[in-house]
């Protein structure tokens, strides 16, 4: 079979790879084997703002203007919704909050997203005596969901195999690689925290960041809209709320544990005061990296051989600007963004 890529993982970096390889016409197949599920299980939210610092995310703006057509597209294509816009609704717990929320509003950016005016009213079921400060053009994506949908899409168009890609089944000869009865241009590897096993990427400083999130039934608590405190609240409909997440640096496993749960539920004690049962807890890991940017270019020997990682805590917003830029790297000669390109750990 002649192939023009290899895709290794269909999680978020993988599904925004994949979309510019179809909108170009390029011949793929995808290698997916559940190893890791951050995109699965990861709550979807998209914020361009930092709310422990009211700071912005690093590109998140910019990254937002793409990011939304593109879900909106993938909708279209698949005739499902996935996105869901609502407005985030910050806790304070200090008075200074209040006033670093109004220094914040100076910054042209955040102003976009913060609402300059301040709500005191009390939200029923919500601990809170310091008001709450609104943001617009929030929302979140149901990952789950797309993540499954888009297999079953790509499965159905025999354009995914549901098995591991063996890497000792790699041959390299001058401009292709040849993997099984498969000969192809390129590889690209979108293995998350997958990557750890990768003998041609595993050099680089993927840290790897343990989360876990409960959902929770609450049904004396009405809240439509995103909030956040020490947690996060998210509504997914008929009184279940997504809670979390936890952030575990040393933990690698995928399991669900007694800790991360007794965390949420501690810092849940702080911010309900409405009786609620806890339903299901999940855990990913998400795939960190050392200096907080994405994993992305060209490896140093094999110009066959390409990684799409990192995405860190937001691969929601990221995935679409990262993926269009390597695509466009590797088929139109656009420069990598340096702050992204795997580059900066071998100069
Ligand atoms: C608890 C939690 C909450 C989160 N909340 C948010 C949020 O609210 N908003 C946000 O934007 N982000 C959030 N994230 C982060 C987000 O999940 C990640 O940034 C993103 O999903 C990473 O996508 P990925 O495709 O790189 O990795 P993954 O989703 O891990 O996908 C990698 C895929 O590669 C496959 N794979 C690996 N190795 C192989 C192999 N050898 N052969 C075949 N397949 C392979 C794996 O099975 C996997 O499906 C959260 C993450 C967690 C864990």
């Amino acid at each position: 079979m002649e192939l023009d890529y290899i895709v290794v993982g269909l999680g978020l970096a993988g599904l925004a790879f994949v979309e510019q390889l179809i909108q170009h016409n390029k011949k793929f197949i995808v290698f997916e084997n559940d190893s890791q599920n951050s995109s699965s299980v990861a709550s979807g939210t998209y914020n361009p703002v930092i709310l422990k610092r009211f700071t912005p995310v690093w590109n998140g703006h910019e990254q937002l203007q793409l990011a939304l057509p593109f879900y909106d597209k993938v909708s279209e294509k698949l005739q499902k919704e996935f996105d869901t816009r609502f407005i985030t609704k910050k806790v304070f717990t200090s008075v200074g909050d209040e006033n670093n929320w109004f220094i914040a509003l100076d910054k042209p950016m955040l102003s976009h997203y913060m609402k300059p005016e301040i709500s005191k009213d009390k939200i029923p079921g919500i601990i809170g005596d310091f008001g709450f400060g609104e943001l617009q053009g929030t929302g979140r994506i149901d990952t789950k969901d797309l993540i499954n949908t888009y297999r079953n899409y790509l499965l159905n168009q025999e354009l995914l195999k549901k098995e591991a890609f063996d890497y000792s089944q790699v041959q390299l000869n001058e401009e292709k690689v040849i993997y099984k009865n498969i000969s192809t241009s390129k590889v690209v590897f979108c293995e998350g925290y997958g990557l750890k096993e990768n003998p041609f990427f595993n050099n680089l400083p993927l840290n790897g960041t343990k989360g876990e999130i409960i959902t929770i039934h609450a049904p004396e608590l009405k809240i439509d809209f995103l909030l956040k405190s020490s947690v996060f609240m998210l509504p997914i409909g008929n009184d279940y709320y997504k809670v979390g997440a936890t952030f575990n640096w040393t933990d690698k496993t995928l399991d669900p544990t007694e800790e991360g749960k007794q965390e949420l539920v501690d810092k849940l004690q702080k911010t309900i005061d409405v009786p609620y049962t806890i339903v299901d807890q999940t855990a990913g890991i998400r795939p960190t990296v050392k200096d907080r940017r994405p994993l992305v270019g060209v490896h140093s020997e094999f110009d066959q051989l390409v990684v799409l990682n990192g995405l860190g805590t937001r691969g929601v917003m990221i995935a679409p600007t990262v993926a269009q830029n390597l695509f466009n790297h590797l088929e139109k000669g656009e420069k990598l963004d340096k702050e992204i390109d795997i580059k900066r750990f071998s100069e």
